[in-house]
């Protein structure tokens, strides 16, 4: 059995307390939230700080709001997210998202702000202490080199959040909180496609807030491929979102993937095939070409890159045809199932 190592656990019950501890302890602290990804990072040694900081005591994390916009705080679970009528009729990518992580008993621990903050992924670091010593280590953790590609400058495992394309597609803003005040960014910019650095806050900033436009002119969903539809990470995400003129012209869109790099990806290719087009089969085709092009998988995840890459612009295929009103409903159950011959490649 692997076990915790020591630490020292802190609840505060107020933000600011929380910024105050984790800049007091520096890079000696990390911050819990449902503990889903950080503690068995712990047993496995790859994380190991000396002082946890819940939030979970943090009842200001845990509001939803709806006014001119929609805010969800950092620690709102995913199951409080699938359990949200209003999220589910405005921000339908966003539902499914959240549907998708996991499994029920993992969605109702796991929060927003820490599937946003999820470490990277790769079968090479996701392993027990002693497996990673016998190889010799790689360079996310105490190594030198990347197993993945040896001569890699930048360590290359996965951003496996299923919520950050998503909400990313949703144009979502995120509010950082330290010790010494508040910014708002765009969710996007939360990212760098960098293994190791896979986030652009700076240690001591808390995700406190998630913030949507309330909009009801946009569609949006999100469609993922894994191993075992029960349970498993994403080896491919693809979030769509758009907005339709009144006659089926997409006046605005955002395609993002996720899984396929150490960030979501933005397909800027596939937006602007899309925009000033109504969804015909053949503009669904050259997006979805298009918006293949941006995932570069790494052999380092489940199934064979070459696969992976093919099946993208399926993956692109089957959300613009959703956003466009088809019926997807047996092709999701297919997908869900693990029904590769039905997924088309
Ligand atoms: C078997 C299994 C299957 C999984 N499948 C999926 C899946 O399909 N899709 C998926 O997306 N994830 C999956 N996960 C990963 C994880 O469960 C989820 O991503 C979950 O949402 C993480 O949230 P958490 O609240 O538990 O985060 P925690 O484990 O508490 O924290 C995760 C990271 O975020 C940081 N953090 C947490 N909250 C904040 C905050 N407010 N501000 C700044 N940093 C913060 C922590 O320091 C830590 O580094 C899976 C995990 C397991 C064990
Ligand atoms: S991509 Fe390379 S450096 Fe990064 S975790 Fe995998 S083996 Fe290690």
């Amino acid at each position: 059995m692997l076990r915790l190592p020591r630490f020292r656990y802190m609840a505060p019950t107020q933000i600011s307390e929380a910024a105050r501890i984790l800049a007091s302890e520096g890079a000696d602290a990390m911050l819990l939230a449902g503990g889903t990804d950080l503690f068995p990072n712990m047993k496995r040694r790859q994380q190991t700080p000396a002082t946890v900081v819940a939030l979970r005591d943090v009842e200001r994390m845990r509001e939803i709001g709806s006014g001119h916009c929609l805010t969800i705080g950092a620690g709102i679970t995913l199951t409080e997210i699938v359990q949200s009528d209003l999220i589910r009729s405005r921000h339908a990518g966003l539902w499914q998202a959240a549907a998708q992580v996991a499994s029920p008993q993992l969605r109702n621990m796991a929060t927003v702000g820490g599937n946003l903050c999820l470490d990277t992924r790769c079968n090479y670091y996701d392993q027990t202490l002693e497996w990673r010593k016998a190889i010799d280590f790689c360079m996310k953790k105490d190594g030198e080199v990347c197993w993945v590609a040896p001569g890699s400058p930048k360590c290359l495992a996965v951003s496996s959040t299923d919520t950050a394309p998503a909400l990313v597609s949703l144009r979502a803003k995120v509010k950082l909180t330290a010790a010494d005040g508040d910014r708002m960014i765009r969710l996007e910019d939360l990212y760098a496609n960098d293994g190791i650095h896979y986030l652009t806050k700076d240690h001591g900033e808390i995700l406190t807030l998630v913030e949507l436009d309330q909009v009801d002119d946009w569609k949006s969903t999100y469609w993922k491929l894994r191993r075992r539809g029960s349970i498993d990470f994403p080896v491919l995400g693809v979030a769509a979102s758009a907005k339709f003129a009144d006659d089926g012209t997409v006046e605005n869109c955002r395609v993002v993937l996720g899984a396929v790099s150490s960030a979501p990806i933005r397909a800027l290719k596939a937006d602007a095939a899309l925009i000033g087009n109504r969804l015909s089969d053949d503009v669904i085709a050259q997006a979805a070409e298009a918006g293949s092009k941006v995932a570069k998988p790494m052999d380092n995840t489940d199934f064979t890159l070459h696969w992976r890459k093919k099946v993208a612009a399926r993956f692109v295929t089957y959300a613009l045809r959703e956003l466009r009103g088809d019926d997807m409903r047996e092709m999701r159950s297919r997908v869900a199932r693990h029904d590769l011959e039905a997924v088309g490649v």
